[in-house]
């Protein structure tokens, strides 16, 4: 059967197009996504590669083939750029011109100036495989260190190493053998250069999705498991954090102390300094406690004002010297981020309180002693740390 490979064009330019089309739609839904943007405009580039191959059949081959090759070389730039954003490298200006502009001024030069097929086939051919291994090397070090993508990562990069072996087969012929030019009959040779491609773009875009569709829920899990001003845990986070960790903390720790914190007359903040002060000041009292508590313990945004943290394996001198700590760091990281313009200091009243057997209930029961304790330290004259004890109660 002879299939002509203009219609092979045809096919490429509609696998690219479907799968841009899907790719902006995905990108739209999921804003937050990383790369998608790239992506979906990548496939979108490679689309007009192809349709330029169709439409332009008899414009000058100068500007036929510098026009392929221009989508060509911009479609998978834009596809390594989504990827770096993807793994969170922000490429500067100078990383995407050494991407582009050195092949693209060859490609230039091998079909203009001194106009040698063999010599343009082997740059692009070199470059092409060059982009697509460093896709697959930036994916493949991603899935190292996160495992949520890891099936999608390693798949890409299977499709990936078989997309470089037909590159290096078709790049090898072309320089060498004697590669058809497109619009001619189909032939085998030629033929590498379509399935190399399909395989990508077939291949690559359900994959794309899958992993910015998965890299979107997660994005979602965590919006709601945290809070957006202080990007500390809220309470259904800190749930889900407990129901994970519990029966690790009943084989580990033999006790537990919850500090309730609560900022003193934050309601005359807000009315002085105004809400984004207020607003500020609680991102401030979050990060503030992020810094001072250890990576085992947890901090939560409890409701307005008001946090709470839950230390494992610690005496009560230690959690009353912490809470101290905690309320001395916070007054003055928030004289430090107001430039003075706050003159009086905002202080925290803190409320602690023990238990030596860790499980859900204990945890909720020793939170409320907590609170208990936090209001006779507002009663006490606030900024100050009460400990719970049976006698204020
Ligand atoms: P006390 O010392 O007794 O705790 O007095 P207070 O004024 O801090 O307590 P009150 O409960 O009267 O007021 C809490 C204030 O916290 C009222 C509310 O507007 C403010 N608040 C709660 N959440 C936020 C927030 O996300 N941003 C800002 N700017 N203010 C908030
Ligand atoms: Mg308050
Ligand atoms: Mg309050």
């Amino acid at each position: 059967m002879q299939v002509h490979d203009l219609t092979l064009m045809l096919s490429l330019f509609i696998a690219s197009l479907t799968g841009s089309l899907v790719l902006i739609s995905m990108a739209r839904m999921s804003q937050k996504v990383e790369g998608a943007r790239y992506w979906a405009a990548a496939l979108g580039v490679l689309s007009l590669a192809y349709l330029s191959q169709i439409s332009m059949q008899s414009a000058p081959r100068p500007l036929l083939v510098t026009t392929f090759n221009s989508c060509l070389i911009l479609g998978h730039s834009l596809w390594l750029i989504g990827a770096w954003y993807f793994v969170y490298i922000k490429p500067s200006l100078i990383r995407i011109a050494i991407l582009i502009v050195p092949v693209f001024i060859l490609s230039l030069i091998f079909t203009v100036i001194l106009p040698d097929r063999e010599c343009r086939l082997a740059v692009i051919g070199v470059w092409l495989i060059c982009v697509r291994g460093h896709y697959g090397w930036v994916l493949w070090q991603h899935a190292k260190h996160d495992k949520n993508e890891y099936l999608a990562t390693q798949i890409t990069v299977v499709v990936v190493l078989l997309e470089i072996a037909l590159s290096m087969l078709y790049t090898l012929y072309g320089t060498f053998g004697s590669l058809p030019n497109i619009g001619s009959t189909f032939s085998w040779v030629g033929g590498y250069t379509w399935l190399v491609a399909l395989i990508g773009i077939v291949a690559g875009t359900p994959l794309l999705m899958l992993l910015s569709a998965g890299r979107f829920v997660r994005k979602l899990e965590y919006s709601a498991h945290h809070d957006e001003l202080t990007d500390i845990l809220n309470r259904h986070g800190l749930s889900k954090c407990l129901e994970n960790m519990m029966p690790l903390s009943k084989r580990k720790c033999d006790s537990l102390a919850v500090i309730m914190l609560d900022v003193d007359h934050f309601k005359h903040v807000n009315d002085t300094y105004g809400h984004t002060m207020g607003d500020a000041i609680l991102a401030e009292l979050g990060a503030t406690l992020k810094t001072q508590v250890r990576s085992s313990d947890l901090v939560v945004r409890w409701g307005g004002e008001e946090f709470c943290i839950l230390l494992f394996d610690i005496t009560p001198t230690h959690s009353l010297q912490l809470s101290e700590k905690i309320r001395d760091a916070f007054s003055k990281n928030v004289l430090r981020l107001s430039h003075q313009f706050i003159t009086n200091p905002i202080t925290l009243s803190a409320g602690l309180a023990f238990s030596d057997t860790i499980s859900r209930k204990h945890i909720e029961s020793t939170q409320a002693l907590a609170d208990r304790a936090l209001y006779v330290a507002k009663k006490n004259g606030r900024n100050r740390s009460e400990l719970y004890s049976n006698e204020e109660a």
